[in-house]
């Protein structure tokens, strides 16, 4: 079984009927409900938990860690951001939705400011498919539709990602990096653009399948954190040690 852990800010879908219409258990609860099945099993966390619902015993039994936040991102410990960074140089997955491309974690990940355009006017999106080889990719025709989304926009202040999946196209005319593919030390970290709180995405089955695609693709095959050790030469006739 691939363990998955959502967590959801659930600020939103708590404060304001615009997204609780759309997802009335919030948008954990919708993507839990569509990724659970034979070999996924998904437990969700949310900020009101204690600790934000992750310390190191909860990584340590997380396959694969999902994160969707927006408004309170200043709300999440650097401690809980440092977790999660280690869990993933450790060979944890982790997957960053939509505006979480400004959470805590997702820049200690990446390095940078994770700065990018934005506009909410109800454009609609279409996402393009770059690898259709790649598993994550796995069962998209070329493109898919979203009838609204936020718009996000280029520049987006990050790494050039180690594959490029996707790139979304907006009907306001711009375009943006809607699918990046990274490694971290031992473990893997994909961003996946679309998602706003007020329109129903995540219901939409493409979005679902690149999820469920990238949470299989993510799940660790080796979990280790690779040390930084002083070792005697291999050649040496005393054994090799490490210490
Ligand atoms: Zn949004």
């Amino acid at each position: 079984m691939i363990r998955v852990l959502v967590w959801n800010e659930f600020h939103h879908e708590r404060t304001e009927e615009s997204a609780r219409r759309v997802y009335p258990n919030g948008i954990h609860n919708a993507i839990a409900d569509f990724l659970r099945c034979d070999d996924i099993e998904v437990r969700t966390a949310t900020l009101q938990d204690p600790d934000c619902g992750i310390t190191k015993e909860v990584l340590d039994e997380t396959d694969v860690l999902i994160w969707w936040g927006h408004m309170k991102h200043h709300e999440v410990p650097d401690s809980v951001a440092n977790l999660v960074r280690d869990a993933v140089l450790s060979g944890m997955g982790a997957i960053f939705l939509h505006s979480g491309h400004h959470s805590k974690p997702f820049r200690t990940l990446m390095g940078t400011s994770a700065n990018l355009t934005w506009r909410e006017s109800g454009d609609s999106e279409r996402l393009w498919v770059i690898e259709p080889s790649h598993p994550i990719t796995r069962g998209i025709d070329r493109s898919f539709f979203l009838e609204h989304e936020e718009t996000y926009g280029e520049p987006f202040v990050i790494p050039s990602p180690d594959r490029l999946l996707l790139i979304g196209n907006f009907s306001g005319g711009e375009v943006f990096r809607a699918g990046c593919l990274y490694n971290r030390g031992n473990g893997k970290v994909f961003y996946f653009q679309p998602g706003h709180e007020t329109f129903p995405t995540y219901y939409v089955p493409e979005v679902q399948t690149v999820i469920r695609n990238a949470v299989r693709f993510l799940a660790p095959t080796y979990r280790e954190m690779t040390g930084c050790p002083h070792v005697r030469r291999v050649t040496d006739p005393e054994p090799y040690v490490i210490g």
